[in-house]
């Protein structure tokens, strides 16, 4: 056998591989995995230049893979003010973040605040462009909430993007007015992306460079060796932004990025395909969103079948945004028609959260062999909002992680960053737990084990980006992404999962982060 060129020692490998489940020895040469093995095969890979790691007794695991997020967003979000429930608690403390930032910046320029969240806010209630107007009348100022469905604009942002108390709302979209005026109070729903895309000036290349190696590293610190781009404004520029930031290295977990329907004839006119690119920069599946915010779904259902089915005939993935009830059997409704009219095997259809399953659903999904994408962090850090908001009845369906898997359903975890925080490993900790950031508990009987939630996070990521087989466990020959972390998530107590630290994270047997 060849020599190594990094080898993991004294490790207690977790390989989500169950041809050999655990190991003490990982071998890395060039970008890949040599050997999985016991202590005893150290000498028989070891070389003059090999470099050895000693793990002292910690736990490899393979490299996490976010299946749902939007690194774009999080840019956006690190450049921004930053409005969460940990920074703010009432719309007087956003209002002095807001006259801080303006403060220091020149007038005129836009002003962007993330992840407010009206449910943990003392006013229990949005803010208004008249809030804003108050503190930042001469910039623009745009206000997001923490799910990235809703914002608010000030009204100086609301004539740049010209709307009125006339203005026509866009399919999908809604434009909250007040009701005794008719005047927009700056609250805007599903309008987000268009305001960023086609409002605001795009982001500069200095702000762009600055933003995506923080957003870089914070993945890296959180061991996310892989990410999978789901925004549905993502387009070929994107992609070349994307290409662009693999290239030179600024970006280094590697990305599966899905795209917008829109967006189809640009790629095809390109040439490329569902999985062009290479293991860096894959091209990923198209995104359509099914949201009931406006109370209605943005298109009809015969629409919407067509829509899969044309996707299904261009050969590509549908990945398909569906949180309620309603959108979750719109959506298996659409796929149903377009596999019945065209049965293909292998497309590995998505569905983004699918929150709320009752059971004849799940059933319908299984039959479709359908890939679920959803977040369990969710729970830990909305459930004390679903439990007070969503009725007992709608409650006992949502995210049946443990039905899911024992209807043979392949389940991929995400976090949806920057909806919640990066860290794989509270997700893992929601999946065994379901417990909210209170300690209250969801629906304990849909708990998983801390290995289910792990494949979760790793092998079945990738088989939901058609990667399974160069990624996803500890085995040779795949690349060799991993992470070694201070404690074993499978021994460990479940209360202290969410406690355990990445202490180093390996991307094409690179150490690209170290605690
Ligand atoms: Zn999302």
């Amino acid at each position: 056998m060849p020599a190594a060129d990094i080898i993991l020692k004294n490790a207690s490998v977790i390989t989500v591989d169950s041809r050999q489940p655990t190991a003490e020895l990982v071998a890395i040469r060039g970008n890949k995995i040599l050997l999985v093995a016991g202590k005893q095969k150290l000498e028989s890979v070891t070389g003059a230049r090999t470099r050895v790691i000693d793990c002292q007794s910690k736990t490899v695991v393979p490299g996490f893979n976010d299946a749902h997020c939007h690194i774009f967003s999080l840019i956006r979000k690190l450049l921004s003010i930053d409005l969460s429930p940990s920074s703010v608690s009432s719309i007087i403390d956003i209002k002095a973040a807001i006259r801080h930032r303006a403060q220091s910046t020149p007038l005129g320029k836009w002003l962007t605040g993330t992840g407010y969240n009206e449910f943990y806010l003392a006013e229990k209630r949005c803010p208004t462009r008249w809030d804003i107007d108050e503190v930042a009348p001469h910039h623009p100022v745009v206000l997001a909430n923490h799910c990235l469905h809703a914002c608010v604009l000030n009204s100086l942002a609301l004539s740049l993007a010209g709307i009125t108390r006339e203005t026509r709302e866009p399919p999908g979209g809604l434009i909250d007015k007040d009701p005794g005026t008719g005047e927009p109070t700056g609250l805007l729903y599903e309008m987000l992306g268009y305001i960023r895309e086609k409002v605001m000036p795009p982001l500069s290349e200095e702000e762009l460079i600055n933003g995506i190696a923080l957003a870089s590293r914070n993945c890296l610190s959180y061991g996310i060796t892989s990410l999978q781009e789901a925004t549905v404004v993502n387009d070929f520029s994107r992609w070349q932004t994307l290409r662009r930031f693999e290239d030179n290295g600024k970006l280094k977990s590697r990305v599966f990025m899905m795209f917008g329907i829109e967006a189809l004839s640009q790629f095809q006119e390109a040439g490329l395909t569902l999985g062009s690119g290479d293991s860096q920069l894959r091209l990923g599946g198209i995104k359509v969103m099914l949201s009931e915010t406006t109370g209605r779904l943005p298109l009809p259902q015969l629409e919407l079948n067509q829509q899969a089915l044309n996707v299904q005939r261009a050969g590509f993935q549908l990945a398909i945004h569906a949180m309620e009830q309603s959108t979750v059997e719109a959506a298996i409704t659409a796929l149903e028609y377009a596999c019945s009219h065209l049965p293909q095997a292998g497309q590995r259809h998505r569905i983004e959260h699918c929150s709320q399953c009752p059971p004849h659903l799940l059933e319908r999904l299984a039959n479709l062999k359908t890939v679920v994408v959803t977040q369990p962090p969710f729970l830990y850090y909305s459930g004390e909002r679903y439990l007070a908001e969503i009725p007992a009845n709608r409650l006992r369906w949502l995210y049946r992680f443990k039905s899911f898997l024992n209807s043979g359903l392949i389940v991929a975890g995400s976090s949806d960053f920057p909806v919640v925080p990066e860290n794989p490993l509270v997700g893992i900790y929601a999946a065994v737990t379901r417990r909210a950031e209170s300690g209250r508990q969801l629906l304990p009987q849909e708990c998983i084990s801390a290995s289910q939630a792990l494949a979760m996070y790793t092998i079945n990521g990738a088989y939901a980006s058609f990667e399974e087989g160069v990624k996803g466990s500890i085995t040779p020959g795949k690349l060799a992404d991993m992470v070694v972390l201070s404690d074993d998530p499978v021994k460990s107590p479940p209360e202290q999962i969410k406690e355990i630290k990445v202490e180093m994270t390996i991307i094409g047997g690179k150490v690209v982060w170290e605690a």
